[in-house]
C-alpha cells in the first residue's frame, strides 16, 4: 500500500536548484533511509515533503495516502499524517513543552484535548524516554542539551503518532546513551501502520529496525538504491565509490 509517492521532484532555493528529478516510494509500514554526503540535499528534500514555505518548487507530484499534496500547507500536511523531526531543533522562548505538544495534537487531530488525561501520558512517554517530569513545563528546547533536544523530537514523535515520519539526523551529535534511547524511541514508534524515512551518518539508530530500502542521494538526484546492505557498503567504501563504480560501467 503506497503511503509516500514522489516523481520527478525539482526543487530549490534562492533561485538555486537543489533536487534535480527525484523519485521515492514509501509504502505502508516500511523503513526508508537516506544516506548522502553534506550538501546533497536531504533537508531539502525533508523540508520539501513538509511544504516548507522558503524552498521552490518547480515540478512535483506528490501523494500522501492517496492524495494529492501540492496545495497542502504545512501544517495541512501535519494534519494528515507527516511529521518532521528537524536536524536542529528550534528553541521556543514561551511556550512548554507540554503547552506545544497538546497544541500540535488539537491542530491534528482538530479536537480539544483535555489536560488531565494529556498530562498523564505525557509524564508516561517522557519516563519511558528517561526524560525528567519537570521538562513537560519548560520552555521548547530552551537550555536543552543536544541530547535532550533529540530526545524531545522523540517525545513528540511518540505523543502525535504520525503516519510517516521525517528524521533529518535526529541522531547527530549524540553521545552513545542518547543514540540509543532515540534508536529505542524510533523503534518503540515504528509499527506497520506507519512509515519512517530516516536521514543519517550513524547506523546505531538503525540496529532496532528493519530497514526495508536504502536510496543513496548524492547532488539532488538519486543515485543508488537497494536494502540494508548498502549501509554497510557505504560505510566501508565512501560515497565516490558508487560514482565510480556508475562512471566505470558507462
Ligand atoms: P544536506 O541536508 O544533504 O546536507 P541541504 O539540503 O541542507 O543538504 O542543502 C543542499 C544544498 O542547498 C547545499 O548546497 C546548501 O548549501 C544549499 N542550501 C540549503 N539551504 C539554502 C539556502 N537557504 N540558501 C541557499 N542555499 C541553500
Ligand atoms: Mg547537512
Ligand atoms: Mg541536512
Amino acid at each position: 500500500e503506497k503511503l509516500l509517492e514522489i516523481r520527478d521532484l525539482h526543487a530549490g532555493v534562492e533561485g538555486k536548484e537543489i533536487l534535480k528529478g527525484l523519485n521515492l516510494l514509501v509504502n505502508k509500514g516500511e523503513v526508508h533511509v537516506i544516506l548522502g554526503p553534506n550538501g546533497s540535499g536531504k533537508s531539502t528534500l525533508m523540508n520539501v515533503i513538509m511544504g516548507h514555505p522558503k524552498y521552490t518548487v518547480t515540478s512535483e507530484e506528490m501523494q500522501f495516502a492517496g492524495e494529492d499534496m501540492k496545495e497542502l500547507k504545512t501544517f495541512e500536511r501535519a494534519r494528515r499524517g507527516l511529521f518532521l523531526s528537524f536536524q536542529t531543533p528550534e528553541e521556543i522562548p514561551g511556550i512548554t513543552v507540554e503547552n506545544m505538544i497538546r497544541t500540535a495534537r488539537q491542530t491534528i487531530t482538530g479536537q480539544k484535548v483535555k489536560i488531565l488525561p494529556f498530562r498523564k501520558e505525557l509524564k508516561a512517554t517522557m519516563q519511558e524516554l528517561k526524560m525528567k517530569p519537570e521538562y513537560a513545563q519548560r520552555y521548547m528546547n530552551v537550555g536543552f542539551s543536544g541530547g535532550e533536544k533529540k530526545r524531545n523530537e522523540i517525545l513528540q514523535l511518540l505523543m502525535l503518532q504520525p503516519k510517516l515520519a521525517l528524521l533529518d539526523e535526529t541522531d547527530s551529535g549524540l553521545d552513545v546513551d542518547a543514540v540509543q534511547i532515540v534508536s529505542e524511541g524510533v523503534a518503540r514508534f515504528h509499527n506497520e501502520e506507519n512509515s519512517c524515512l530516516i536521514i543519517t551518518h550513524n547506523t546505531r539508530i538503525l540496529e532496532k529496525l528493519k530497514v526495508d530500502r536504502v536510496h543513496v542521494l548524492m547532488d539532488g538526484r538519486i543515485v543508488e538504491e537497494g536494502g540494508a546492505e548498502l549501509i554497510d557498503e557505504i560505510n566501508r567504501r565512501g560515497f565516490t565509490h558508487i560514482l565510480d563504480a556508475q562512471n566505470a560501467a558507462k
